[in-house]
């Protein structure tokens, strides 16, 4: 199965990906992950979309899209993935589904997961993420066991002030393909408010799981 998570910043996409990749035994494939594992690495890739990330603005489609073909050309993703944070602009879809095209292949589902605006900015601000497992948890909605407080990392676009840059784009750029993937005939929407565990059940609904 080949799957796409779209929604703003903070909708819980990556704490459910998780939990569903864990499931359909298909990797996980996060372009956010990818680049902060360049950034950490130091690579070029990393040296660039490093201003872009911190400020809360895209990396050029270029960059993304080159990262994403050959990250999708693996092994491991021939019987499937999880895309989580890709495609976030239309070129970026196009380019997808050309890639999947030459081989026969499509995607079979986008998860739309709606969070409203509002509530965004206080899940971002308080979230934190543990580096060793990449469990996701919030300082009060879902506060990590104190012995885990001196690992834990705060993400550096994970500012209030990036946040709503964030959002911004989110909006302006990737909000276009819900359209784009309701004409498609795959687009799903699911209500990403709430406990994450009702999430869950929805989003595994939704999938036909
Ligand atoms: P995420 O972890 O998905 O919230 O992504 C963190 C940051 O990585 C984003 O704010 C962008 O700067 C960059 N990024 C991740 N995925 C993409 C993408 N598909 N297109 C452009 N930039 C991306």
């Amino acid at each position: 199965m080949r799957v796409v998570f779209i929604g703003p910043p903070g909708a819980g996409k990556g704490t459910q990906a998780a939990r569903i990749v864990d499931r359909l035994q298909i990797p996980h494939i996060s372009t956010g992950d990818m680049f902060r594992a360049a950034v950490k690495a130091g690579t070029p890739l990393g040296k660039e979309a490093d201003g872009y990330m911190k400020s809360g603005k895209l990396v050029p489609d270029s960059l993304t899209i080159a990262m994403l073909r050959e990250r999708i050309a693996e092994p491991d993703a021939k019987r499937g993935f999880l895309l989580d944070g890709f495609p976030r602009t239309v070129p970026q879809a196009d380019a997808l589904d050309a890639a999947l095209r030459a081989d026969d292949m499509k995607i079979d589902v986008v998860l739309l997961v709606e969070v409203p605006d509002e509530l965004i900015v206080a899940r971002i601000v308080g979230r934190r993420s543990d580096p060793d497992t990449g469990r996701i948890y919030h300082l009060t909605f879902d506060p990590p066991p104190p012995e885990l407080a001196g690992r834990l990392v705060h993400r550096k676009d994970d500012t209030e002030e990036a946040c709503r840059t964030r959002l911004g784009a989110y909006h302006s750029q990737t909000a276009p393909l819900v359209p784009y993937y309701e004409s498609h005939g795959v687009l799903r929407r699911v209500d990403g408010v709430g406990e994450p565990a009702d999430v869950t059940t929805r989003i595994m609904g939704a999938l036909g799981l």
